[in-house]
């Protein structure tokens, strides 16, 4: 089949998991709050009120989103700063109150937010345990079992993964995690809006906006009153958001998280069914124009719309620039002060270093069309086939395991 390619005039957006584009319905619900209507929620006069009811209305349709009441939800600027009160939250107050559990145990491939947070506790003292996933992705329950003791202060498993879209096994997270009486935490900021969550099992959980079509620079923690143990706030100067997050209430970019929790909840089924469909679509496309690749992670427990490929012989980060302008997607690694290093994620699924430059991640979400799927098809596989034939080309001479040119 031959390759079409599209005018570089219009870039394809497929870089979901790193923002989604905010949606119309949250646009309009915001726009009179940063003028018109601007007041501080805190405020006693009857603009103040006005914003103080406006949050109120976004809190509960978030809460409702997952299952919570509203009193159980603390606006934050993002998923970072949920899940950092989370940890880092959870541990003052633990050493506040001369608490002896000293363990933490998280997933090992959770987002940098989590991991680094994990990593300052064990500088603190604590004891950190990662646990392994399998190369499905997904985390292995028995070695969790082992980790989860009755000195165990914290158990933070993602929900669904930022890089391969992987999904965890929650119910059973949080059924080991409370037999030890630890307090139990998810990073849910993929998944809320996406799927169905019910997450008011877990202690702790933390969202984002702009994972949801939401505004960028808010996000929230969810903190069931059932918590044992309150997390403390990490800076003081209020007593927002119950003392545990202080500052002054952004009302617009709450309001917009709110209209987006809304649309989200009246769409989650249509929403998951499109984007998987998106995802059949594409990688149909892809295998119809000759194009090798594998998917990482499991295909079963996935979220819709999320895929990971490995194209053999090609380095994901050469697909990404040869689509600078024309598909916009990641790679399944992340660049640290300028350095490329390979993805945690993938090396914890069991990729050797070289195949885990291999790998472009790619969502395709709500705003995607059936047309922008297709001619993204066509320039990643136009991508790959440039790239395939420039290593080619570059290949020392006599390597015979080289991979030959696509014919497409
Ligand atoms: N956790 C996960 C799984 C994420 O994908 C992200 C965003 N990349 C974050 C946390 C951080 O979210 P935010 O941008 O809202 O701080």
């Amino acid at each position: 089949m031959p390759v079409t390619l599209y005018p570089a005039s219009s870039p394809i957006y497929l870089d979901g998991h790193a923002t989604t584009p905010l949606a119309p319905e949250a646009e309009a619900a915001m726009a009179s709050w940063w003028r018109t209507n601007a007041a501080n929620a805190h405020s006693p006069h009857g603009g103040g009120h006005r914003a103080a009811m406006a949050v109120e209305t976004a809190r509960q349709d978030i809460a409702d989103l997952i299952g919570a009441a509203p009193n159980e939800l603390i606006f934050t600027s993002g998923a970072t700063e949920a899940n950092a009160i989370a940890l880092l939250g959870t541990a003052k107050a633990a050493r506040q109150r001369n608490e002896p559990r000293r363990r933490i145990v998280i997933s090992a491939i959770e987002h940098k937010s989590v991991l680094e947070a994990a990593t300052e506790l064990a500088r603190e003292g604590f004891e950190v345990l990662h646990t392994p996933v399998g190369a499905d992705g997904v985390i292995d329950l028995e070695t969790l079992k082992a980790q989860v003791d009755h000195t165990t202060l914290l158990v933070s498993v993602m929900a669904a993964n930022n890089e391969v879209g992987v999904l965890q096994p929650l119910d059973a997270v949080v059924s080991i995690a409370r037999s030890a009486g630890a307090i139990t935490h998810t990073d849910a900021s993929q998944m809320v809006g996406k799927l169905p969550a019910d997450l008011g099992d877990f202690d702790l959980a933390s969202l984002s906006s702009h994972k949801m079509y939401g505004p960028v620079g808010v996000g929230a923690l969810f903190m069931s009153s059932a918590c044992a143990l309150r997390p403390l706030p990490l800076f003081a100067g209020g007593m927002q958001e119950q003392g545990i997050r202080p500052g002054t209430l952004p009302v617009p970019l709450i309001v917009g998280f709110g209209a987006a929790a809304r649309l989200a909840k009246g769409r989650l089924v249509s929403d998951a069914d499109a984007a998987r469909a998106m995802t059949g679509r594409l990688t149909d496309a892809l295998r119809d124009l000759g194009l090798e690749f594998e998917i990482n992670g499991s295909i079963a427990d996935r979220l819709p719309g999320s895929l990971n490929i490995r194209i053999p012989g090609c380095f994901g980060s050469s697909i990404v620039s040869r689509l600078n302008n024309s598909v916009y997607l990641s790679e399944g690694s992340a660049c640290t002060s300028g350095q490329i290093m390979e993805s945690h994620v993938l090396l914890a699924m069991g990729l050797t270093e070289a195949e885990a430059s291999e790998c472009v991640r790619i969502y395709c979400g709500r705003y995607n069309t059936e047309s922008e799927i297709d001619a993204a098809a066509s320039r990643i596989a136009a991508a790959a086939h440039e790239e395939i034939l420039a290593r080619w080309a570059k290949r020392p001479v006599g390597s015979e395991n080289e991979r030959r040119p696509l014919r497409v």
